[in-house]
């Protein structure tokens, strides 16, 4: 947790938070080594200071996952999927 998340469980973010782990069927998009598959939470892969919450930047993430890689700018983040319908 950075301090780019203060003050950001807002109601749109949860909104957007959903929407991405609907699209990426729960399933943990970093698969990294300590990956438990299901998916909890959602990365943002450029960094929420960068894309704030655009959906274009964020992969569904399980919690292990998204603490191992940590802050985005920091290393490299796979490709969120293109959405051409919500
Ligand atoms: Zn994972």
């Amino acid at each position: 947790v950075s301090k780019g998340w203060a003050g950001g469980s807002t109601r749109q973010w949860r909104r957007v938070r959903a929407l991405v782990l609907v699209r990426d069927g729960f399933a943990c998009q970093l698969k990294l080594d300590v990956c438990t598959s299901q998916a909890t939470c959602v990365h943002h892969t450029a960094g929420r200071s960068v894309t704030g919450d655009d959906p274009t930047y964020l992969v569904a993430s399980c919690a292990p996952c998204n603490l191992k890689l940590g802050d985005p700018t920091k290393g490299a983040s796979p490709q969120a999927r293109k959405i051409t319908r919500w």
